[in-house]
């Protein structure tokens, strides 16, 4: 508390006071470099006049997965993000010793989202992991972790969250992307560590590495300005699909074959049992076999590299409850502008070809 203030009092982050109704940019130290500089995290801290949860959104902890990075900076730049209660702490970029590598790994080829909670006398990264847990997550009520997928691969814009937690579940409802995964993340992860020290988190995934794609930036800005109205932070009520479907179990569909693969579907394309997927066949273009859709599904995420070895990953398939689902899960993403949109431009960058 400062001296005197009877209510909403200053916050310092990182050296920084930040009163209420400031927007004040700050830095995070976290290592030092080879070189001996000081190492830090810019962040942006946005508070409204009342007070209100304190909420995280983070970028780019795999440092070469930039399209949060992209939403985060436009949220910064534009007026869009009006608080008028709580916290915001906006993080471009978490992992920046990745970024600085255009690398989803640290200089020591640790994956930073692994170390969570992390251990101060530990690793390089697990000694990062702690900075970054203490003063921020720690300090936080909820946060929302932005990604996308590794490389040569691109996912349709997906929620991440634990069912079994009621608060991970209002932010994935929240968010509002359409299609929420259920999953607690693998161990060491930010959002399951978070979530486990009383900070629900969630992921988001959109598009592909080294990319600030228009439509996952807009369906990640609209998600984070929906989290922020729904716990009042913002005035407005979030602007959500008309349907979001609920997925407990996803597959990633294998070639079984070495060759050059003709792809059917697109990300976001929904799917019927049965359904020939991708066609396989040499590079003087004989066939080598077709690998079908084994539920009724719809593509969550797909490589963007044709060409492949057997066990190599096709198309990452989320599991709807039927043919009737699956035809019900395409209107509601047709209906909604952003989905619309991200299916479309996404689709352009494979070659999507009719199975003979
Ligand atoms: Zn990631």
């Amino acid at each position: 508390m400062v001296p005197g203030s009877s209510h909403s009092s200053s916050q310092t982050w990182f050296g920084k006071s930040v009163a209420p109704g400031e927007s004040v940019n700050s830095e995070l130290l976290i290592t030092e470099s080879y070189s001996s500089r000081d190492v830090g995290i810019s962040l942006r801290v946005i508070r409204g006049l009342r007070d209100g949860p304190t909420v995280f959104v983070s970028g780019a902890l795999h440092g070469d997965e930039i399209n949060g990075t992209g939403a985060i900076r436009s949220l910064i730049a534009d007026n869009d993000l009006q608080l008028t209660a709580g916290t915001v702490v906006l993080i471009p970029v978490l992992n920046v010793l990745g970024f600085e590598r255009h690398s989803r790994y640290l200089p020591d080829r640790r994956d930073l989202n692994r170390c969570f909670p992390g251990n101060a006398s530990g690793s390089m990264a697990t000694r990062m992991a702690k900075v970054i847990f203490d003063a921020i997550v720690r300090r936080c009520d909820y946060g929302v972790d932005l990604h996308t997928a590794a490389v040569r691969r691109t996912n349709y814009p997906n929620v991440r969250a634990d069912f079994r937690n009621p608060d991970c579940m209002r932010l994935a409802e929240a968010f509002g992307a359409g299609v929420i995964l259920d999953g607690k993340g693998p161990k060491g992860s930010l959002r399951r560590e978070a979530t486990l020290a009383d900070c629900p988190t969630i992921v988001v995934e959109g598009g592909e590495v080294w990319k600030v794609e228009p439509s996952i930036v807009e369906c990640m800005r609209r998600g984070v300005l929906n989290v922020l109205k729904k716990l009042e932070m913002m005035e407005g009520d979030p602007e959500l699909p008309i349907g979001q479907v609920k997925i407990r179990q996803t597959k990633w569909i294998r070639a079984e074959r070495g060759g050059f693969m003709d792809l059917h579907v697109s990300p976001g394309s929904t799917v019927t049992a049965g359904q020939p997927i991708a066609t396989n066949s040499t590079l003087v273009h004989q066939d080598q076999n077709q690998l079908l859709a084994p539920f009724d599904g719809i593509v969550i995420g797909m490589s963007t590299l044709p060409a492949v070895q057997p066990g190599e990953p096709v198309v990452h398939l989320g599991r709807l409850a039927g043919a009737k689902s699956a035809r019900r899960v395409e209107k509601h993403s047709q209906a909604d502008e952003v989905q619309r949109t991200a299916q479309e431009h996404l689709s352009t960058n494979i070659q999507i070809v009719d199975p003979n």
